[in-house]
């Protein structure tokens, strides 16, 4: 089976984190004025007349074009209008990767469109989700994490975890989900507690930056295209995305100063016994 690549190579996924998120910014950049500028040809094409189905809305085959065409590499992804029974969770869009024994297979956009075309005011959407997209091509580590999950069938129940505790608008407490994370951490090893805690934060971090493409495109779309539109961060700030953060790297540090303790006890002890040994 040919296997099709979700990450760009070094020449690109390469840097300082800061360095990456400069990289992924330019080509969302370059991603948006291209579809903006689809949008205003189509206007042009009709007079500058607002409104209508031809003038309003973009074909999602259009988009996928348009977009593949700035990718420096070839990635695999489609995008595809959002079905309500394919979703994990009740949302407006997702960005998934699709692992088949253990190997990816492609990033699957599902967008909130109609017959197929996004309306021009669900563009800041769109660049959240190609935000994490770009996240992933970038951060190679992110599908790595997620195929070794998979080779230890432990993907899909982190995935549920990480929807049902971490990237969620429900109101539970912090210290309940901090006590919830450890009760699943629990019968893991070190190295297994540490990944799923990685994979936990990637996602979340991934998350923060989808938001911020999602501001900083409605706004672009309001004062540059005249759009009636301003971000509602109502969903992001209950999900308390930095807070989940603090907790993710507190339990990491507990649990790597924890296996330090231990490794110094296990040292300790064989000196010990060494010692005695000799010694007899
Ligand atoms: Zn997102």
């Amino acid at each position: 089976m040919k296997l099709h690549r979700v990450y760009f190579t070094k020449k690109y996924a390469t840097g300082s984190l800061a360095q990456r998120y400069d990289t992924l910014q330019k080509y969302s950049s370059q991603i948006y004025s291209a579809v903006m500028d689809k949008y205003d040809a189509t206007l042009k094409k009709n007079n500058w007349q607002l409104g209508g189905e031809a003038n309003e809305f973009i074909p999602l085959h259009t988009l996928e074009k348009i977009i593949k065409k700035i990718f420096p590499e070839k990635l695999s992804f489609k995008i595809k209008q959002k079905k309500d029974k394919v979703f994990i969770r009740p949302c407006a869009a997702e960005t998934i990767n699709y692992y088949i024994n253990s190997h990816f297979i492609m990033t699957k956009i599902n967008l909130p469109a109609t017959n197929r075309k996004l309306n021009i005011d669900q563009v800041p959407i769109l660049m959240h989700e190609i935000t994490h997209l770009l996240d992933f091509a970038l951060n190679p580590i992110i599908p790595k994490i997620d195929m070794k999950l998979c080779k230890k069938r432990m993907y899909a129940d982190m995935q549920n975890w990480y929807y049902e505790l971490l990237y969620t608008d429900r109101e539970i407490p912090i210290e309940q989900i901090e006590n919830e994370i450890k009760k699943i951490l629990r019968y893991l090893s070190i190295k297994d507690k540490l990944l799923v805690l990685k994979y936990f934060k990637l996602y979340l971090n991934s998350e923060k930056k989808a938001y911020e493409a999602t501001k900083i495109y409605c706004d672009k779309l309001r004062t540059e295209h005249c759009r009636n539109l301003t971000y509602d961060d109502t969903y992001e700030k209950k999900c308390r995305i930095d807070e989940k953060i603090k907790l993710i790297n507190k339990i990491r540090y507990e649990i790597i100063s924890e296996g330090r303790k231990w490794y110094k006890q296990v040292i300790c002890r064989l000196r010990y016994l060494n010692h005695h040994t000799d010694c007899a």
